[in-house]
């Protein structure tokens, strides 16, 4: 069973895993973006880590909750809204309950996923976190190890894609040939929960 204490070690591996692949994430978005995806998500999830120390919010709902109001506060760009969508929603699906199974934590991330569909108006296929996200939860049930697998396949799927949402769309064509920066975060948070696990 997953309780309150595994979600907070998933989100402070999802923040040092951001912080060391800052660099990367935000050489990924100077490609085919701004160049500001690695310190927009680092901005969010020390503010996160932070809150996390701060507070100790007593059920999975609640870390999830708690993180993607930080998330939605300090991010800004669009993976702030979106990022933090996905995780209050997830939250929120969780309900109240002290602890939950793998299987429920599938089910609440697929509401999440579907908050993100619904505010960004992506689907897979559109080179966005979708292509890693979508995948991923298809996986959970699977496992954490065959998710992780998932999303990083996902992430580098996206590559040959031609971007439809997000800056990267403004490229056309130009946006083919780079894998996409919130895909790849999409990856490291998804690889957090595994890294969580063990
Ligand atoms: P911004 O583009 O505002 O600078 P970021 O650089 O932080 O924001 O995030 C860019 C990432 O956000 C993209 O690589 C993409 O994965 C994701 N993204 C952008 N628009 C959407 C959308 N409508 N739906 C889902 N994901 C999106
Ligand atoms: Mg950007
Ligand atoms: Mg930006």
């Amino acid at each position: 069973m997953l309780d309150a204490d595994f979600f907070r070690r998933w989100m402070m591996v999802a923040a040092a895993s951001v912080d060391r692949e800052a660099e990367r994430l935000t050489a990924l978005d100077s490609a085919i973006g701004d160049a500001d995806h690695g310190s927009n998500l680092q901005r969010g999830f020390r503010a996160v880590a932070a809150t996390l120390e701060k507070e100790a919010p007593d059920t999975p709902g609640a870390v999830l909750t708690v993180a993607g109001r930080q998330l939605i506060s300090t991010v800004g760009g669009a993976s702030g809204p979106l990022y933090g969508t996905l995780l209050r929603r997830t939250g929120k699906a969780l309900g109240e309950g002290a602890e939950v199974d793998r299987a429920a934590l599938a089910e609440a991330l697929r509401a999440g996923v579907e908050g993100v569909m619904a505010l960004g108006g992506a689907a897979p296929g559109d080179k966005t976190m979708l292509d890693a996200l979508v995948p991923a939860v298809d996986a959970l049930g699977e496992g954490f190890a065959a998710a992780r697998a998932a999303a990083e396949e996902g992430a580098v799927a996206t590559t040959p894609l031609q971007a439809r949402k997000g800056r990267a769309s403004y490229l056309g064509e130009r946006s083919i040939g780079h894998q996409d920066p919130g895909a790849t975060s999409s990856a490291l948070l998804i690889a957090a929960l595994e890294e969580a696990a063990t």
